[in-house]
């Protein structure tokens, strides 16, 4: 059973803190995104797990026994890193097989056929007699994939292995993993510090900022529930809008925005007085402005005007100014459908339901929710 405990990891390079007090359980046959921006302790906490760095304090379990000072052939994981680490001396065959070498129980046509066998479900059983050189990246990385399958692992461990990868590749090997993934049921720690990776093919995601671990939990939790504004920046694509304003007797005033709470909110807001609004861009709805249509707006209304429009086919994303600041950085980012195609220079309303709002401590950075 490969189950993963993390208890209090802090992995120190000299005045380095990389791995921050880290807690975290992965339980048996889950697939694990960690995710955060490059530096944050991601890969610190892979190599931690795989043994290729020891931890400073605290402790690993997996499959409930302690690893700290276990060498990483007697942690019975598999490790595909970005670079993919194939033997350019080797054929694809010897370099699959090398993944067996060390495994017991096995007689050399098993291994063989073992070979044969994982080398056809990556669809590369007819590149077996090849050597890395003479493969394209895509294949490069089902070898190194392969190289991990063969031996049957509790854990796999992944870094970055999609990141060489043009986009179209990158995103049929996404599916290709997570088919396999079902098929095996392995404990997969997989490192990105690309949130379409993590919400696309996460179980669970644990997100990481300075050796920090920030808030773990299923993708759409971490989307709809994000615990502060970092999580809330990170997760979503484009990113939330975050106007900075003040909370005074149950209204927000912002830069252009004022927006009384409800109830709800309230309950949580009261008490902050420097906080931050959070909307998605996706939350945001723009309707066409009627002349005079600021004297019938509601409460949860305001007047914009389109700075500019980037059409990506399915969808647009519309840039909007307060009305008549069109020389300056655009306040709010919306999402709005293909055929909706608002001009630059229109006046529009956007709407902010209160129930896709977010409000986080200026000070702090925590949810208020
Ligand atoms: P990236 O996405 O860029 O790979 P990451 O989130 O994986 O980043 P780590 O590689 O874990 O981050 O690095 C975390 C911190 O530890 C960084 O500040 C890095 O410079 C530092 N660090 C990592 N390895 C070493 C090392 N061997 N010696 C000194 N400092 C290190």
């Amino acid at each position: 059973m490969g189950q993963i405990e993390i208890n209090n990891l802090t992995k120190r390079f000299g005045s380095t803190t990389a791995v921050d007090r880290l807690s975290l359980d992965i339980e048996d046959g889950e697939f694990l995104v960690l995710v955060g921006p490059s530096g944050c302790g991601k890969s610190t906490t892979l190599r931690c797990l795989a043994g290729l760095e020891t931890a400073s304090s605290g402790d690993i379990y997996i499959a409930g026994d302690h690893m700290n000072y276990r060498v990483p052939q007697n942690r019975d994981i598999a490790m595909v890193f970005q670079d993919y680490a194939l033997y350019p001396h080797m054929t694809v065959r010897q370099n699959m097989r090398f993944g067996l070498e060390e495994e017991e129980g096995y007689t050399a046509e098993e291994r063989d056929e073992r070979v044969e066998e994982i080398g056809e479900m990556l669809g590369i059983a007819d590149l077996l007699d090849r050597k890395p050189d003479e493969l394209s990246g895509g294949q490069q990385q089902r070898v190194a994939l392969g190289r991990a399958i063969v031996r049957d692992p509790e854990v796999f461990l992944m870094d970055e292995p999609l990141s060489n990868l043009d986009a179209k590749l990158r995103a049929q090997m996404r599916t290709e993993l997570q088919r396999l993934q079902n098929r095996f049921g392995v404990t997969t720690v997989y490192v990105t510090h690309n949130q379409t990776e993590a919400m696309t093919m996460g179980d669970r995601i644990a997100v990481m900022n300075d050796g920090e671990l920030q808030q773990v939990g299923e993708p759409l939790e971490l989307y709809h529930e994000p615990v502060n504004r970092f999580v809330a920046g990170f997760i979503g694509e484009p990113m939330m809008n975050f106007v900075e304003g003040t909370y005074d007797d149950g209204v927000y005033r912002g830069e252009h925005i004022e927006y009384p709470f409800d109830e709800r909110m309230r309950e949580h807001v009261d008490g902050a007085s420097e906080v931050v609004l959070g909307v998605r861009p996706e939350d945001l709805e723009l309707h066409p402005a009627r002349d005079g249509a600021e004297a019938t707006l509601g409460d949860h209304q305001f007047p914009m005007e389109v700075a500019v429009v980037e059409p990506h086919g399915n969808e647009n994303i519309v840039y909007l100014n307060p009305v008549g600041e069109t020389d300056r950085e655009p306040l709010l980012q919306a999402v709005v459908g293909g055929t909706d195609d608002p001009e630059p220079g229109m006046r529009v309303v956007a709407s902010i339901d209160p129930e896709t709002v977010h409000v986080f401590d200026a000070r702090t950075g925590e949810a208020l929710h």
